[in-house]
């Protein structure tokens, strides 16, 4: 069976990146999303399990140690990581895998993982990411200017990626992504064995 594709998106916080994924997903089929361990706290309204596995600091540096994650980062003072066997299984299973990090974890991804596919997604403005955060208002002041500090080093680290994707309305945002998706299956290095395999059946036959 043919593995699943391993998807990076990245995006500066609050750019609205989870509830792209979200639409993605109820219009795309056969693709699975990583939930990520994290050592910080969680917000209101945010499940164990669902959006993040949420661990201790030390049951992170555990993880760590005994090679349980894809990649990790250490992100505006906490821990983020990708569980490595759901990765694994699922790809396994033929099924795309979507995972949503940040860019230097998505950096150790594309050492790791060379043939995986890294989509950037946009905020259309600084101005605008910092009304959104505000507007969340889940994070304190100093976080917020954390962030967007962030996010203008993220921005500069784009070149590293194949796909931007501008955020300027959400289902026109998943929409693209979906098309990312469809593009990268017909890629011919990644039907070429295939080919290559129907290629050696009729010789068989010949014979
Ligand atoms: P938040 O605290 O807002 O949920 O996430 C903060 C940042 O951590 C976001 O940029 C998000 O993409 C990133 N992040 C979430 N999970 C992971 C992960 O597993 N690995 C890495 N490297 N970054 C992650």
């Amino acid at each position: 069976m043919e593995k699943g594709l391993l998807f990076v998106v990245s995006a500066p916080a609050g750019c609205g990146k989870d509830t792209i994924l979200e639409q993605l997903f109820k219009v795309t089929e056969n693709v699975g999303y990583s939930v990520s361990a994290t050592s910080r706290a969680p917000r209101e309204g945010e499940v164990d399990g669902v959006h993040y596995h949420f661990r201790t600091r030390e049951q992170f540096e555990k993880m760590i140690k005994n090679e349980e994650v894809l990649e990790y980062t250490e992100y505006c003072g906490n821990y983020y990581g990708t569980p490595l066997t759901y990765v694994n299984e699922t790809l396994d299973k033929g099924i795309d895998v979507f995972l949503e990090i940040e860019v230097q974890g998505a950096l150790q991804v594309k050492k790791k993982v060379p043939d995986a596919v890294f989509i950037f997604l946009t905020p259309p403005d600084l101005n605008e990411l910092q009304e959104r955060l505000v507007g969340r208002g889940t994070d304190s002041e100093e976080v917020i200017a954390q962030r967007i500090e962030r996010a203008r080093e993220e921005i500069a680290l784009m070149s590293e990626y194949d796909y931007a994707i501008v955020n300027d309305e959400v289902p026109l945002a998943a929409e693209r992504v979906k098309r990312v998706i469809e593009a990268e299956h017909f890629r011919v290095d990644r039907v070429i064995g295939r080919y290559r395999n129907m290629i050696s059946e009729k010789k068989l036959s010949d014979k």
